[in-house]
């Protein structure tokens, strides 16, 4: 469940030691997981290609090659990234292997396998359904205010719908209503110009906080150098159930929005 603290982490972890190496060979162990074209394709068209930046759109890491072409990855459930300063055979949940022209490699394992690789030449085709980048300066209240009060369903659905902001997951969702004191279960369209404000900041903070601390780990987000996130630590009511809350002790409460576990304080959140 990587969501974008993981994500952005993984990026700012792997891109030094990949943007600019050119990837000698493509190793594709489990096709399943190569979408959009066949592998053979794939291999064909990242074999051999220079790796010149890595960025990232939500929740998705994109490459971009040269001569043409991007590769997109998307880790969905239990999907790692991660760079050997020299050869590894790797395991049974390595599906795919980058060999670089410095010896070193890029594995990527998945034991749910419900992660995804892609290659294209149009990366909107893949991404262009993302709304705006929470942490971007271009993400404003009015446009937050604008998507939340056309749409009824409960906030917290709202958060994890990746066409209204881009990159919010289970965890940063229930911790960002808990900063807010918004009840997860609150209409889209009842909120108030106040709230909306408090929970635009609110997104921010948790988001800004946990990239500080390199994401959350809890059983497989590992960084590119397999090790550990520590903002797990810091979480004030994801998976936290009768846990006292850290503001006012009530013990928190777990419920299911949209068939997702959510985490609040039926007191400080309204
Ligand atoms: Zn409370």
């Amino acid at each position: 469940m990587p969501e974008l603290p993981e994500v952005e982490t993984i990026r700012r972890e792997l891109a030094p030691r990949v943007v600019g190496r050119r990837i000698n060979e493509v190793e594709i162990r489990w096709p399943g997981i190569i979408a959009r074209v066949s592998p053979d394709i794939f291999r064909q068209r990242v074999q051999g290609a220079r790796v010149t930046g890595m960025g990232r759109r939500g929740k998705y890491l994109l490459w971009t090659l040269e001569p043409e072409g991007t590769v997109i990855v998307h880790l969905r459930m239990t999907g790692q990234l991660h760079h050997h300063p020299s050869p590894v055979p790797g395991d049974k949940h390595t599906h795919l292997i980058m060999r670089l022209d410095d010896g070193s490699e890029v594995h990527y394992r998945d034991v749910r396998k419900f992660g995804r690789w892609y290659w294209t030449s149009a990366p909107e085709e893949v991404v262009g359904h993302l709304g705006p980048e929470p942490l971007s300066p271009e993400w404003t209240v009015e446009e937050f205010a604008a998507a939340l009060g056309r749409r009824r369903r409960p906030i917290k659905a709202l958060l994890l719908d990746q066409g209204v902001v881009a990159g919010l997951g289970n965890i940063y969702a229930d911790e960002a209503l808990f900063v807010a004191g918004i009840h997860p279960l609150r209409r889209g369209d009842t909120l108030h110009v106040e709230e909306v404000r408090r929970l635009h900041e609110a997104i921010r903070q948790v988001l800004l906080e946990a990239l500080h601390a390199g994401g959350s780990t809890f059983s497989t987000y590992q960084r590119p150098d397999m090790g550990e996130g520590t903002y797990q630590r810091r979480h004030r009511v994801f998976r936290r159930t009768g846990h006292p809350c850290p503001v006012c002790g009530t013990p928190i409460e777990r419920i299911r929005v949209s068939g997702r576990s959510t985490h609040f304080c039926p007191h400080c959140q309204r």
